[in-house]
């Protein structure tokens, strides 16, 4: 059985609040390839579902919309409002990672990997 968000919310013991921290979606402060800062108001940034952050020349030039991480397309990343602007749900509450992930990745393994992928919507991966 597969664990639920339920199963580690309780095993972890976090309040609901906690687990919203948690839950978040992740702002990573630089694209995974070639580390160019992407800060939380950044326009540049790119994510697949499960967030792997890269910036849009990278997604478009280099990776062909093909997440060499899970083989999925890439979505503009959503900017968290900087203010406070409803019930704490902003940046100053929930801020961006620190923590860079640098992992640039090898063209060469990678056209192999997104060859026919590339050509393949996300919707229909
Ligand atoms: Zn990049
Ligand atoms: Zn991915």
């Amino acid at each position: 059985m597969p664990i639920s968000k339920e199963d580690l919310r309780q095993k972890y013991g976090l309040t609901d609040e906690e687990f919203d921290v948690v839950e978040a979606l992740a702002l990573r402060p630089t694209c995974e390839h070639c580390d160019r800062a992407l800060p939380p108001e950044s326009t540049e940034a790119r994510i697949c579902s499960f967030e792997c952050t890269f910036c849009a020349t990278c997604v478009d030039t280099l990776l062909g919309n093909v997440c060499p991480n899970c083989g999925g397309g890439f979505s503009p990343r959503p900017i968290r409002p900087a203010r406070n602007w409803k019930n704490g749900n902003y940046l100053g509450a929930i801020p961006a990672r620190t923590l860079r992930k640098h992992r640039p990745v090898d063209p060469t393994a990678h056209a192999g990997f997104a060859q026919t992928l590339r050509n393949v919507p996300p919707e229909q991966r």
